[in-house]
C-alpha cells in the first residue's frame, strides 16, 4: 500500500514538473537563434523565468494575479514560452554566448523544485555562474538554492516606501527588508536586491534605504518603475530621470567606498546633497560608468525600463565619451536644482534650500 501511495506520489510529482512553465525573454531566444529580432544590444546574461501565473499581486506587475494583460510581460519584456529541451540544446550550442544565467521567478507551486532540478542542467551545458531572483521563503530555501550550484539569489524588496509598501506589494518593508538582510549574514557576498524607482516614494526614502542595504553587504540593483498595460499602475509615470541618476550616482559613492555620506535632503524630500564635492563626484562618475545597469557581474538587462532610441535608465553598455555627456550633463540638472556640495570632506555637505530649486 505504502509502495502503491509513493509511486501516485512521484507520479503526481512528475506531472505537476511537466506542468511547471518555462520561459525566456525574447532577447536571449534571439541570441540562441530561437527567434528573429534586430536587437540595438544584446543581453549578455541569460534571462530566463520560471513559475505560473504568481500568487502574488504587486500592482506594478504584469504578472500579479490581478493583472489582466496577456501576462506575457515583465517590465517592457516578452518572455515566450521554451522547453527545458529547446532551451539546453540551444545553450550547450552556444557557447561563449552569455556571461551569466539568471531565472527571474513568479510567486508559484513548485518554483523551488524545479529550480533545483534546471539550474545543474543549464550550468552542465553552459558553465557560467547562475542567479536566481526569488522570494526565498527561509534559509533553508537559500541553502538548496545554493547547493543546487545557484551563485547569487537575488531577492526582491522592489518598493522603497514603508507607507507604500502595504498597498502596492503587500506585507511591510520592515519585514522584507530584515529578511534580506538576514540571509546577507548567513551567505556574505551572495545576495542581491532589486530596488524600483519611480512607485512614489520620496528620494528620500529610496536614498535611506539603498544606504540600509548596501551597508549590510547586499548588491543593490535599481530599476526605473515602468508602467505596464494590464495592471493597477498602467497609468503612472516612470521617474523623472534627474531623480534617477541621482541613485545611480548614491549607489557608484557607495561602491567607490564614499562612507559615510552624510546626505542632505530639501522640505519636499528631495536629495539635495551628497556631502562631497563636485570634483569628487565627477571623478568617481568619470571613473566607474555608475549610469550602466547595475546588478550581478555580466547582467546588462537591455531595454528592460525603455525603448530603443530613448535615453536609458541604464545603460547596457557605454563608451568613455557616451558617459562624459551624461555625467555632464547629470552635474548640470543637479547645479540647477540647486544641490549642495561639500567642500571636500565627506560629511560636510551644507543644509539645503528651502525646497525650492
Ligand atoms: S541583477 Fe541581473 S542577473 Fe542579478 S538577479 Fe537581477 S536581473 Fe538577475
Amino acid at each position: 500500500m505504502l509502495c502503491l501511495l509513493s509511486l501516485v506520489a512521484s507520479l503526481l510529482e512528475h506531472q505537476l514538473a511537466d506542468m511547471s512553465a518555462l520561459r525566456a525573454s525574447i532577447g536571449t531566444l534571439a541570441v540562441l537563434g530561437l527567434r528573429d529580432l534586430l536587437m540595438a544590444e544584446r543581453p549578455t546574461t541569460a534571462y530566463l523565468m520560471v513559475g505560473g501565473r504568481c500568487a502574488s499581486d504587486c500592482s506594478y506587475c504584469g504578472q500579479g494575479r490581478s493583472a489582466c494583460g496577456d501576462g506575457r510581460h515583465l517590465s517592457r519584456i516578452v518572455w515566450p514560452d521554451v522547453s527545458q529541451d529547446e532551451l539546453i540544446e540551444a545553450l550547450s550550442a552556444h557557447p561563449g554566448s552569455f556571461s551569466r544565467v539568471c531565472f527571474q521567478t513568479t510567486t508559484s507551486r513548485g518554483v523551488v523544485r524545479d529550480l533545483v532540478s534546471l539550474v545543474p542542467r543549464v550550468r552542465a551545458a553552459l558553465d557560467v555562474p547562475v542567479s536566481v531572483s526569488y522570494r526565498v521563503r527561509g534559509l533553508e530555501e537559500a541553502r538548496r538554492l545554493f547547493a543546487a550550484g545557484v551563485e547569487r539569489i537575488g531577492v526582491a524588496v522592489d518598493v522603497c516606501s514603508a507607507r507604500l509598501y502595504p498597498q502596492l506589494r503587500g506585507g511591510t518593508l520592515e519585514e522584507a527588508v530584515a529578511q534580506v538582510k538576514e540571509l546577507a549574514r548567513h551567505f556574505p557576498g551572495r545576495i542581491s536586491t532589486h530596488i524600483i524607482i519611480g512607485l512614489g516614494e520620496s528620494e528620500k526614502e529610496a536614498a535611506e534605504l539603498i544606504m540600509e542595504l548596501h551597508e549590510a553587504g547586499i548588491l543593490v540593483s535599481l530599476f526605473a518603475f515602468t508602467p505596464v498595460r494590464g495592471t493597477g499602475m498602467e497609468a503612472s509615470s516612470p521617474p523623472e530621470m534627474l531623480s534617477y541618476r541621482k541613485m545611480q550616482a548614491l549607489v557608484g559613492l557607495l561602491d567607490a567606498g564614499e562612507r559615510p555620506l552624510e546626505l542632505t535632503y530639501d522640505a519636499e524630500n528631495r536629495l539635495c546633497g551628497f556631502g562631497v564635492t563636485a570634483d569628487t563626484l565627477r571623478r568617481i562618475l568619470d571613473e566607474q560608468p555608475v549610469f550602466l545597469t547595475h546588478g550581478c557581474p555580466g547582467c546588462n538587462r537591455p531595454f528592460y525600463n525603455e525603448r530603443p532610441g530613448m535615453e536609458p535608465f541604464n545603460f547596457p553598455t557605454m563608451h568613455p565619451v557616451g558617459n562624459r555627456r551624461v555625467v555632464a550633463e547629470f552635474v548640470a540638472g543637479l547645479e540647477a536644482q540647486g544641490f549642495v556640495f561639500g567642500h571636500g570632506q565627506k560629511g560636510s555637505g551644507s543644509p539645503c534650500p528651502s525646497g525650492e530649486p
